[in-house]
């Protein structure tokens, strides 16, 4: 058996850290080329321009196969966009996507690690290649204005009415997570090997990938040779693709503060310890970890998202309640930063005659920083340029968003998570003008991908990333 799609060793070569350009200019070059590098003869030559063939051939049956499907998937990612579920409540969502995946043949578990998919199909001998999308939506609003926009609203753990909406694109994921099965379940007589196709619960919390692994996703179901996964692009237009080869995301970690005083009346501070003025200082003197005591070439983040205390003007509160979210991407200025939060807050309360703040690390909230394997990284990305050019894939340097998808790397398996670009490009370039206003950013009440053809581009380049990693006999 050989590697399907497998680049002849030549065509992947490195320079630097960057990929190759797959493509040569002429099958005469080609010639030339291969006679230079001593690989010489017309086999290789023939294997040479099978592999192009095949590219082509294979993108040309995805797209003849995505035509007769995308209406349906179209209509299944509105049906998903209007029917969002919050983390750990994707118990509808799931049951459609197992639904889905029964349909194809795939032999289905649910509930694996809560709300979890795991659909597997056996096409013979060959690599084993996992697919993942993400299920959950978030508490938002949606105020997108689009006829399918979500009106759903529900109580959350605190008893508040929020809204509900598929504001990070998990609902793209899915459709073109179902896409991709449907195409890979017609082509099956061109490639062997065995699919898992992954429907993970609450990656919105850190707390999906996780609770799947412990409910043994690699023990229980053929353990990976490597794993795939996109996610929307808020700020890309439609038809690109983004990546970043080893470091692509961040660690992420929360914390809570309480900051601890003394109440009493607004009219008379001298009898209080007031622990809004020293919430306030503590949120400032939080700002020199990133800017005074971390090296400028580390990128790290010390944002203070919530901070909430008191109920009246004229009352000073007991106590002041300060949420975190920390962003770094090497595990020690991860750790100097978590222990750089428990000094300035017990400092600043040592200087104010308070009792020492609380503060507690969230561990079923850290993720930790998503590393996209390069060989994995490389191979695809060259087949990526290749199917739709130069100019639509771009390299970036890493963001300071958190992804769980980076567990079942951390799990020991390759893994390599791509950017889809989800916005009409003609959005992008205004917002590129000067003065202009920027993007909604994804989790914005307003941000919205556009489905055609983001969900054409997702299938196609998902579909042609498995085929070109599992084999033929
Ligand atoms: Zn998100
Ligand atoms: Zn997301």
């Amino acid at each position: 058996m050989v590697p399907f799609l497998l680049p002849p060793p030549w065509r992947g070569r490195e320079q630097g850290n960057r990929p190759t350009r797959l493509s040569i200019p002429s099958p005469r070059l080609a010639l030339l080329v291969l006679v230079l590098l001593g690989a010489g003869s017309a086999t290789a030559l023939n294997r040479e321009r099978r592999a192009d063939t095949s590219v082509k051939e294979l993108t040309a049956d995805v797209k003849k196969r995505l035509d007769t499907e995308y209406a349906d998937l179209e209509a299944l990612y509105k049906h998903l966009h209007t029917n969002p579920e919050l983390s750990l409540q994707e118990a509808r969502t799931a049951a459609r996507m197992a639904k889905e995946l029964k349909a194809l043949g795939f032999e289905v578990t649910e509930k694996v690690g809560g709300h979890g998919v795991v659909g597997v199909l056996k096409n013979g001998k060959g690599p084993t290649v996992l697919v993942r999308t993400d299920m959950d939506a978030l508490p938002v609003i949606e105020r997108t204005g689009l006829p399918y926009a979500s009106k759903v609203r529900v109580r959350d753990k605190n008893g508040q009415e929020v809204g509900v909406m598929h504001a990070c694109g998990h609902d793209l994921h899915m459709t073109c997570w179902v896409g991709t099965a449907r195409v890979l379940v017609s082509l099956k007589d061109r490639w062997s090997g065995t699919l898992v196709f992954l429907g993970q619960p609450a990656e919105e919390i850190g707390a999906g990938a996780r609770a799947m692994l412990a409910d043994g996703l690699f023990t229980r179901f053929p353990k990976p040779d490597s794993c795939l996964a996109l996610h929307c692009d808020g700020n890309r237009p439609h038809g690109t693709i983004a990546y970043s080869e080893g470091l692509a995301l961040a660690n992420v970690d929360s914390v809570d503060i309480v900051v601890r005083g003394k109440g009493g009346h607004g009219s008379a501070p001298h009898t209080t310890i007031d622990p809004v003025v020293l919430a306030a200082r503590i949120v400032l003197d939080l700002q020199t970890l990133v800017s005074r005591e971390t090296n400028p070439t580390d990128p790290a983040v010390v944002t203070v998202g919530s901070i909430h205390g008191g109920t009246k003007h004229n009352i000073i509160p007991n106590e002041v309640k300060l949420q975190l979210t920390i962003r770094t991407t090497k595990d020690r200025v991860r750790e100097d930063i978590l222990k750089g939060i428990v000094r300035i807050a017990n400092a600043a309360a040592e200087g104010a005659r308070a009792p020492k703040p609380l503060v507690t690390q969230v561990p079923a909230e850290f993720t930790p920083a998503l590393y996209n394997e390069p060989k994995l990284t490389r191979k695809t990305v060259a087949l990526f340029r290749e199917v739709l050019g130069e100019k639509a894939v771009l390299e970036r340097p890493p963001i300071m968003g958190g992804e769980d998808f980076s567990r079942y790397g951390r799990a020991g398996v390759p893994v390599f998570l791509y950017f889809l670009g989800t916005i009409d490009p003609k959005r992008v370039e205004a917002a590129q003008r000067e003065g202009a206003d920027p993007l909604p950013s994804l989790h914005s009440d307003v941000y919205f991908p556009v489905p055609e053809p983001s969900i054409r581009t997702g299938v196609l380049t998902m579909s042609l990333a498995v085929l070109n990693l599992v084999g033929k006999e």
